[in-house]
């Protein structure tokens, strides 16, 4: 039941259910029965006659007197006087019209009219002079009337002065007992078939008795009943609306049942019609509960029974409403060829705490689709979609260009769900049936489990390693896998980053850097750290990144090159000339405000830039090279020593070392740490020193992590040293302390 009430469509009932009350929806009712009343109608019975005085001839007490007799002499049924009583004027017709009145024996009540349509206040009605009236019955007409005085509905009595009336309809069908307390007069009933004769032919004979004899008559005169709307037509005398209103009454029901029933079966046809699978199907269901709304309360209302259409009707349209838009929207979100949503639609969507975002690629996509006939594109894509949708159990798969395919699923441990896409590919590894041609299908999968970030982001990670994955070869890529799986990030990295600087969970390690030729040591390099209060330690290679995509990098290098030369002016106060180097994003590299940013800062600490080292890797991922390179050589101009990170591992090293005036090259671990194991990266670490040594550059080896390495590293030719066997990265006072000792003894380490 909460998950109906959370639904679109039980919205939708209970903004149908609230609409009743405030009456904002009268204006569909009103157009619903007067259009309805334009269409159907049916005669009046002929037992109802209605005898016109004409006013315009100024009709006094003495011939309505005149008018009563002759119509007591045909003897009529019951006669109901509805006309003005015209007295003062003429005392002798007065007590004619009293005479004629109380001669008919209680067989003639008189009319009092509701003077404003629903008010109901004694003052509302005006009653004749009780000198006419005498003890002759009395009963009243009064309505009430919709937002443009439209009569919907009366009274079946009204009380007045502390005396219960009967209304006009009630008496004119005859009843004796009426259980509702309201009715609602008989629209269909035609105003025009009301017989209807003049007094002036009456008391000229012209009328035949068999007109009157036995038939309900009501006197009346020109203007004495107001004028109200009438569905269905122009605005006519409330007597007609009282005729109607008999007409009513004596249908089989007098019922109102609300229009909760109409509602109700309005929300059910809707879920119904939703149920249908087929699309083909669901237009007709639609049409079925249309046409149902439309007819059910005008079949109901010709056996006396309400049924209000307007909230029903409401409901209806606002649903017509929200499809349209959502097919308008869904237009713009969706694959046009498979009818599958598209992955803006996928980015749109604020994902749950807990999910991961997959992608998966196909390999070849386009090259199958250039071999199918364009009518079966789509069916490819659903095929695709549906075995995924299968095997990963999500209800959505978002299609993306050229065989990308995202979904989400539930966030399991990482070997669980790297278990589970592998099952997803083995599924593909059936070939997939289109029209008459048959596929095999080949699948990788980029998956991305950076919770906190925006969707986008995420999508686009998953799809960049999708691709990655696809380039390489492999099943799965995971998305910065190593350096993210161990970070589920909840919050924004924004205010984490922030939070992390100012209460010291974010500090500085220093790794010493040893100097083969004099052994001890000439620098350091200053390495990120971030213990985590929940997390504990993160390593850097994981938030980085992040910060990079979070654009928090520039902030967070800034604060790097303030802690590392505060370490570096200290360390240099010890007398011996101390390096100093820092890790330069590739992402800041070719900004154009970084030269600037760091003259300041150089400039307002008074360091001298020689003791900075900017290391620089990842160098493919430098967007503007030339920027790049005119920033580092600008920073080198400046006196900043220039170092090339990681050498050997990114594609571009060589290029860095052609286009840029380096001082230093630092050789990957990778290689340093085989060097005593493998011939091949023996010599490559020796043709890189040779090389180096050719360019002018120094070397440092990185990772060195035992004394063979060392040695060999020694012999080689190898300037510099840093490594886990020199000295681990560590806080200031630590790395202080070694300094010092290194220093006193100026030969702490035997090679
Ligand atoms: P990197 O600049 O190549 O830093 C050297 C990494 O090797 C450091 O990892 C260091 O702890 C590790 N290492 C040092 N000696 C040994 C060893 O003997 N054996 C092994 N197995 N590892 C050793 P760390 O601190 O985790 O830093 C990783 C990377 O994060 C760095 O690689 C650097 O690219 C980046 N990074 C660190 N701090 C910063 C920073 O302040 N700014 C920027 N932009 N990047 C930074
Ligand atoms: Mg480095
Ligand atoms: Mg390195």
């Amino acid at each position: 039941m909460r998950m109906f009430f959370r639904s679109t469509i039980g919205i939708l009932f209970l903004v149908a259910l609230a609409s009743w009350p405030t009456g904002f929806v009268e204006p569909i009712d009103h157009i619903y029965w007067n259009n309805l009343y334009k269409f159907v109608s049916h005669p009046a019975r002929q037992d109802i006659v209605i005898v016109s005085l004409d006013a315009e001839k100024g009709v006094g007490s003495a011939e309505e007197a005149k008018v009563i007799e002759h119509l007591r002499a045909m003897m009529p049924r019951e006669l109901f006087f509805d006309a003005k009583v015209q007295t003062g004027a003429d005392p002798l017709g007065d007590a004619a019209l009293a005479k004629a009145i109380a001669s008919f024996n209680h067989d003639l009540s008189f009319v009092v009219r509701q003077q404003n349509l629903d008010s109901f206040s004694e003052a509302a009605f005006l009653f004749p002079p009780h000198s006419i009236v005498g003890d002759a019955p009395i009963v009243v007409s009064a309505w009430n009337s919709n937002f443009i005085y439209n009569i919907v509905s009366g009274p079946v009595s009204v009380v007045l002065n502390g005396k219960t009336y009967p209304t006009l309809s009630v008496r004119l069908a005859h009843l004796q007992n009426v259980q509702a307390t309201t009715y609602y007069p008989d629209y269909a009933l035609e105003p025009a078939t009301i017989p209807k004769v003049s007094a002036q032919d009456l008391l000229e004979g012209k009328v035949a008795a068999a007109a009157i004899t036995g038939r309900t008559v009501i006197v009346t005169s020109p203007g004495q009943a107001p004028l109200a709307g009438y569905f269905g037509h122009e605005m006519v005398p409330t007597l007609v609306h009282d005729i109607a209103g008999a007409s009513a009454l004596r249908k089989p029901f007098s019922l109102d049942l609300t229009p909760l029933p109409l509602l109700a079966l309005t929300i059910l046809g809707l879920l119904m019609a939703n149920r249908i699978a087929r699309y083909r199907f669901r237009i007709p269901a639609y049409a079925i509960l249309v046409a149902a709304i439309i007819v059910l309360p005008a079949m109901a209302r010709t056996a006396g029974i309400v049924l209000g259409p307007a909230p029903a009707i409401f409901a209806l349209m606002c649903y017509g409403a929200l499809r349209i838009w959502q097919k308008r929207t869904r237009r713009i979100q969706q694959t046009n060829a498979s009818g599958l949503p598209n992955l803006l639609a996928l980015s749109n969507n604020e994902l749950e705490v807990g999910r991961d975002v997959v992608v998966a690629v196909i390999a070849r996509f386009e090259e199958i689709l250039a071999t199918l006939p364009a009518s079966l594109h789509g069916e490819y894509a659903r095929q695709i979609a549906r075995r995924i949708s299968i095997g990963a159990g999500a209800e959505t798969i978002y299609q993306g260009d050229g065989g990308h395919f995202a979904w989400t699923e539930e966030a399991r441990p990482l070997e669980m769900q790297i278990g589970h896409l592998e099952g997803l590919r083995a599924l593909f590894s059936a070939p997939l049936q289109i029209g008459h041609h048959t596929f095999d299908t080949t699948i990788h999968f980029g998956l991305d489990r950076n919770e906190g970030l925006d969707t986008l982001t995420r999508v686009n990670s998953a799809l960049a390693s999708a691709n990655e994955a696809l380039g390489n070869g492999r099943a799965i890529e995971l998305f910065e896998a190593n350096r993210l799986a161990e970070a589920p990030w909840e919050l924004s990295l924004h205010a984490r980053i922030d939070e992390g600087l100012r209460n010291g969970d974010i500090w500085l390690a220093f790794q010493p850097q040893w100097s083969l030729a004099d052994q001890r040591i000439y620098g350091a390099e200053a390495l990120i750290r971030w213990n985590h209060p929940t997390r504990g330690a993160i390593s850097p290679d994981a938030f980085i990144l992040q910060a990079e995509r979070a654009g928090r990098i520039d902030a967070l290098t800034y604060w790097v090159l303030e802690e590392a030369i505060t370490a570096a002016l200290k360390l240099n106060a010890y007398g011996h000339r101390f390096l100093m180097s820092i890790n330069l994003s590739a992402q800041m590299v070719d900004k154009p405000d970084l030269v600037p940013n760091i003259a300041e800062i150089v400039a307002r600490r008074g360091i001298d830039p020689s003791l900075l080292t900017v290391e620089i890797t990842e160098t493919s991922g430098v967007r503007n090279r030339p920027a790049a390179c005119h920033n580092l050589s600008q920073l080198r101009s400046m006196g900043f020593r220039l170092s090339i990170d990681d050498f050997g591992t990114g594609e571009a090293s060589l290029a860095y070392l052609a286009d840029l005036p380096s001082d230093e090259l630092k050789l990957d671990r990778r290689f340093v740490s085989r060097v005593t194991t493998s011939p091949r990266d023996h010599a490559i670490v020796s043709s890189t020193i040779a090389l180096a040594h050719a360019l002018n550059q120094q070397v440092v080896a990185e990772g060195v992590e035992d004394q063979a390495t060392l040695l060999a590293l020694r012999d080689l030719g190898c300037d510099f040293a840093q490594g886990f066997h020199l000295g681990r990265p560590q806080a200031f006072p630590a790395f202080c302390a070694m300094f010092e000792q290194s220093q006193k003894s100026n030969q702490t380490r035997s090679i």
